[in-house]
């Protein structure tokens, strides 16, 4: 499978934050998806002939799709909602790497039999039910066959912070489906008490988020601690602040994505701004270290970057 990813060491706001390099896991899976998509590529499917997956049409699952039936040999149909004339002409990104990996990407409003029907219903009822050689794989992953990827990240977590001989330690990563951080809490509060995961909800709210956790994980007491900014801000849209960090983070030397990535930083910064105001009340003994974990999707900002650079130059 795959080695372990390095650990390095970045100054961010002044501070010491190390940061799990995910994105390098492998040149055509990446980051978060390929953690999450490992069970499939460990396991054959006897008698199954392709994967199906549904979500956005620029979505990194697309991609990560798409290379992991590439490299199983099998083919991927994927079902989307819609796809934007911008997506379709676009030579970069996920959806074009996709199409390139092979994929059929199929557009349901296109299709005459949809009738009234959601996505997955139009998948169960109209794909699946007529052909049993297909696996379908829930969107972004969520699913419990993540959890052997995950749990896998989090002994490679475990194995470093011993290595570190660190006392404790804060494990921060942004969240979509929470898939990820879910799993990777379970697995720690299980096997290493002086770990504790954080996380931020990029997609919906908190309560949803927290919902997402239960689909999962129905002990509470394993589940990720939620970290709230003040203002809400709503996946896949450009915000000047998100530019701002991307850039913040790109000076000290590694690439982050756009979509959940400003919004994990912010909250780090958050954690660590309080930090410093509890330093000059109280004399606070060591406090944890923090360990970002970099979730790759770096291929989408080949679609967004062009979009941030036309909205604030
Ligand atoms: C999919 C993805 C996420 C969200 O992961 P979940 O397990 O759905 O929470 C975060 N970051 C990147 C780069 C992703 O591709």
């Amino acid at each position: 499978m795959f080695a372990d990813t390095p650990i390095e060491s970045i100054v961010f706001n002044d501070q010491q934050v190390f940061v799990k390099r995910d994105d390098l896991l492998s040149e055509e899976f990446s980051g978060n998806k390929a953690r999450k998509f490992a069970y499939f590529l460990e396991n054959n499917f006897p008698g199954k002939t392709g994967l199906v997956g549904h979500g956005s049409p620029v979505a990194n699952s697309l991609y990560s799709m798409s290379a992991l039936a590439k490299l199983k040999g099998i083919s991927l149909d994927f079902y989307v909602d819609h796809i934007a004339e911008q997506v379709l002409q676009s030579t970069q990104g996920n959806y074009a790497a996709a199409i390139a990996n092979g994929a059929n990407v199929v557009d349901v409003s296109m299709c005459e039999d949809r009738q009234d029907l959601s996505v997955i219903d139009y998948i169960q009822q109209k794909v699946l039910s007529k052909n049993d050689k297909l696996l379908f794989v829930p969107e972004g992953g969520r699913c419990e066959y993540a959890r052997l990827g995950v749990h896998k990240l989090a002994q490679e977590i475990i194995d470093w912070a011993t290595k570190q001989s660190l006392p404790s330690l804060q494990v921060f990563l942004p969240s979509g489906t929470g898939t990820t951080a879910v799993f990777l809490s379970e697995y720690l509060n299980l096997h290493a008490n002086n770990i504790e995961v954080l996380t931020c909800a990029c997609v919906g709210g908190s309560e949803y988020l927290q919902q997402q956790f239960f689909e999962l994980v129905t002990d509470k007491n394993l589940h990720p601690t939620i970290i709230d900014l003040d203002k809400k801000y709503h996946f896949g849209k450009l915000y000047k602040p998100f530019y701002d960090m991307y850039n913040k983070l790109l000076a000290t030397g590694i690439e982050f994505e756009l979509l959940y990535d400003p919004l994990g930083w912010m909250c780090v910064e958050k954690i660590l701004q309080k930090r410093v105001n509890q330093t000059e009340k109280e004399i606070v003994g060591s406090a944890p270290a923090i360990l970002y974990i970099h979730q790759g999707g770096l291929l989408g900002n080949a679609t967004m970057l062009p979009r941030y650079k036309r909205k604030y130059g």
